[in-house]
């Protein structure tokens, strides 16, 4: 699997831009980042997004990728989400004021995107990938994601206050190859994180000690992102920040 990070911060500067993934050049995970972040040939590769929550840091740039590839796709967008999470795309982002409402623009017979609900539990095949989503605790509904490509597998905690189903899928899961997790806060701010729901370094000890593969954290707010490093580095093990433009295979 390749991992291009489009975008890993929980906030945006002129330097930082915020969470979006793209899985073998052609799978988009979280595109709160996407289309600000790649040239108009690799988007035009992009045929599915997998969307964890609907925090715009998470679906925002969804909608100006979708306005750049419709004109030459060949095959729909397939945007994967489960229910909650479409609904909440379809009403208040691509619901035809905010943005076009790419699903219900046809070209040549099919729409330009379709929804693709997934649940909790049941894997969905996307590509050459199998995608299964687990619930995680945030302030919105939220799921975190087992992405597998043949036997090697990543971990993906999306945003959560709550790192316990996080911990359990990685010791549920053979050849656990990479996880990221968010880490939003340094360790002083703990309060405030789990307030907003979400992790601070010293709660990701029992993971970092538990899966023994590179743990890559995401989603710094900017500010802190200096902080959040050297807390991090107090875990030891094989924990870093994931970096913008950053590539990743295994
Ligand atoms: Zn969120
Ligand atoms: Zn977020």
């Amino acid at each position: 699997m390749k991992l291009h990070v489009l975008g890993c911060y929980g906030g945006v500067t002129q330097y930082h831009r915020v969470t979006g993934f793209l899985l073998n050049e052609h799978i988009l995970l979280d595109p709160g980042s996407a289309a600000e972040s790649l040239p108009l040939e690799a988007q035009r590769r992009i045929d599915a997004a997998i969307i964890s929550h609907s925090h715009l840091d998470h679906c925002a740039s969804l909608a100006f990728l979708a306005d750049n590839i419709f004109a030459d796709a060949k095959t729909p967008l397939r945007i994967i989400a489960t229910s909650e999470t479409a609904a909440a795309i379809q009403s208040h982002l691509l619901n035809g004021t905010m943005w076009p409402d790419f699903t219900a623009i046809k070209r040549t017979g099919s729409s330009v995107a379709v929804i693709e609900h997934i649940r909790p539990g049941q894997p969905k095949r996307v590509g050459e990938l199998v995608v299964t989503p687990f619930s995680v605790e945030h302030s919105v509904p939220t799921v975190g994601f087992v992405i597998s490509e043949g036997q090697n597998s990543m971990l993906y905690s999306a945003d959560t206050s709550d790192l316990g189903p996080i911990v359990q899928r990685a010791s549920e899961t053979d050849n656990l190859k990479l996880v990221l997790v968010e880490a939003s806060f340094p360790n002083k701010l703990r309060e405030l994180a789990r307030k907003t729901g979400h992790l601070v370094p010293e709660q990701l000890e029992a993971l970092v000690s538990l899966v023994g593969v590179p743990v890559r954290l995401f989603h710094m707010k900017p500010r802190y992102v200096e902080q959040i490093a050297t807390d991090a580095a107090a875990l030891g093990g094989d924990v870093a920040l994931l970096e913008q433009g950053e590539v990743i295979e295994f």
